[in-house]
């Protein structure tokens, strides 16, 4: 080697593990350094194999789209990629930057340096709307240490879903491409129809961005429309605000595309989400305070007793009929939900003084269960009117997790010792059903509605009702089934057991409580019983 070149190999090893060229045919044409430790092969059996060889599955089409947006004269990553190894080994990985020198003949030049692999990802490398929020978090925070000037960049391709209309090939190749523009090629994330986001280095306009990666997939300018923003990220903020702004910024996005104004910086967006909050907090704060909202009930039969009414389920209302779930979910995102599911409380138990025989279900978040003070003064409201004991039941619902279990489990316990019954709702919708199963005081399980839906076309979710149910049965633990609509739906939840149902065949949630069977059989979970 004579001095010149090797004073180029020095520099060269300065910052990589291993060097590649890749010819124009796609073939390695160049290999030196730790090709054994990084790939597992020798570098001259690297020479003359195709790249894609030599790189992993899943992350061959981020690759790809680097390789192919690589111009003469420019740089391309760096992005971490898993190295194609033998199934059963550990997995390698290596930071990938490469280069196209204009007299190399369109040959690419490429430097690998050890690192570690990053998670998997469900979605073709892709990150969900949650992961990604965090992920951009870390960015940010790292970002404070490295100096990298980075962006959360915003894409919105209209029209994209009609024009992919499902095609496997494209959905990779644009995971791909969104991939290998994002820092280290793992933060992109898909967030609803033709909309994604992607934490990247600053630098071209967003805009510029979302037409390339339109080229890219060779979809044409008049079918789908290409637009992007950016949002710096810098600024000052606490982690707690890092994310809520973070989240701000891709909530606002999701929900009304690019004419929500994107926050210019990440600074901009805590106070732009701190604004809304204190907006969202007092309405409603407000609408919980002046009671702007009523109840309806739903009743819930027994299918073991002729199909008599066993209780109703108490639903709140906001406005007409629409669903309260947006609500709900803002509640608790708000610490609010505690308020709100203390005041429907309150209003039940009115009613149930007002109406002997009666027995109602209540609903109340997995936060809300968590709370001490809630339990207090719900046990206060019983004491204060006794008649109300053992005529109310408590439905957990699943919409936020449980963190603090011993906690849930004591407050769950107690409301049992004041006569109230316990109701896991919605099992089956969340990924924690069954150690809440396990772990906490239940007198009832609701199977989630989805699950009855599909019933009526036979398939796996018979076998899952009739497992789940002998497995409550074991434990001593009722059963109901929800969004029971037909007749064949509801033969179905009686022969795998569940006994009791609720659901439009029986009636709709309405203002007044249907009929009430004041003296139906009680029912023991969990006990055959004849007829
Ligand atoms: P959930 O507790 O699982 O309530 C059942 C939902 O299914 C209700 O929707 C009800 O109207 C609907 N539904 C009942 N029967 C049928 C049917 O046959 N078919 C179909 N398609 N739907 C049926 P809603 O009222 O919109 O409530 C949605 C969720 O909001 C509830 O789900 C519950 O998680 C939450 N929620 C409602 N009220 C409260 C409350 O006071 N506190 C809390 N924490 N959550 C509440
Ligand atoms: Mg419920
Ligand atoms: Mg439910």
């Amino acid at each position: 080697m004579n001095a010149a070149l090797s004073r180029f190999v020095g520099f060269a090893f300065a910052s990589a593990d291993l060097l590649i060229e890749i010819a124009p045919d796609g073939r390695i044409a160049f290999a030196a350094g730790a090709a054994e430790a990084l790939s597992g092969s020798p570098d001259a059996q690297l020479v003359g194999r195709p790249w894609s060889d030599f790189i992993d599955d899943y992350d061959r089409a981020m690759a790809e789209a680097l390789f192919r947006g690589l111009k003469d004269g420019l740089r391309g990553g760096p992005v971490v990629v898993r190295l194609a190894g033998d199934a059963g080994q550990a997995e390698r990985a290596a930071a990938l930057s490469v280069f196209r020198l204009p007299q190399n003949e369109g040959a690419i030049s490429c430097a690998l340096t050890r690192a570690a692999p990053p998670p998997r990802t469900a979605a073709l490398g892709l990150h969900s709307k949650d992961s990604f929020e965090q992920v951009t978090a870390t960015l940010f925070e790292s970002a404070k240490t490295t100096g990298l000037e980075l962006e959360l960049a915003l894409v919105e391709l209209s029209g994209l879903t009609s024009v992919r209309g499902g095609q496997g090939d494209m959905d990779q190749e644009l995971a791909g491409l969104l991939r290998a523009h994002s820092h280290g090629g793992s933060a992109a994330a898909e967030l609803g129809e033709d909309r994604f986001a992607l934490v990247r280095p600053r630098g071209e306009s967003p805009d510029g961005l979302a037409r390339r990666l339109l080229r890219m997939l060779g979809v044409a300018e008049d079918t789908v429309t290409p637009a992007g923003q950016a949002m710096s990220l810098t600024g000052e903020a606490s982690p707690n605000q890092v994310i809520r702004a973070i989240r701000y910024a891709v909530d606002s996005f999701i929900a009304d595309g690019l004419d929500a104004a994107v926050p210019a910086s990440l600074s901009q967006a805590v106070t732009d989400s701190v604004r809304r909050t204190a907006m969202e907090v007092g309405a409603l704060g407000q609408a919980l305070a002046d009671k702007q909202f009523r109840l309806v009930y739903q009743p819930v039969v027994n299918l073991k007793a002729g199909g008599a009414v066993h209780h109703h389920e108490v639903l709140v209302r906001f406005g007409q009929d629409e669903s309260p779930f947006p609500m709900i979910r803002m509640a608790e995102e708000l610490d609010l939900i505690e308020s709100l599911d203390l005041a429907v409380a309150e209003q039940s138990i009115a009613k149930l003084v007002a109406t002997p025989g009666l027995k109602l279900a209540v609903n109340m978040s997995g936060r809300t269960a968590q709370s001490g003070s809630f339990v207090a003064k719900v046990a206060l409201m019983i004491a204060g009117s006794p008649a109300v004991r053992g005529r109310l039941l408590f439905e957990l619902t699943e919409s936020a997790a449980i963190t603090d279990m011993p906690m849930a489990q004591a407050n769950l316990q107690l409301l049992r010792e004041e006569g109230c019954k316990i109701c896991l709702d919605d099992f089956g919708a969340g990924a924690a059903s069954l150690a809440y199963v396990q772990q906490l005081p239940l007198d009832f399980v609701k199977i989630d509605g989805r699950y009855i839906k599909e019933l009526q076309h036979g398939g796996r979710e018979t076998t899952f009702i009739r497992h789940l149910v002998r497995m409550c049965a074991e434990l001593g633990v009722g059963t109901v089934a929800e969004m029971v609509e037909t007749k064949p739906a509801e033969q179905a939840v009686r022969q795998a057991g569940v006994d009791l149902a609720q659901g439009y065949l029986y009636g709709a949630p309405s203002d007044e409580p249907a009929r009430i069977e004041a003296r139906a059989p009680a029912i023991r979970p969990g006990l055959k019983r004849a007829g």
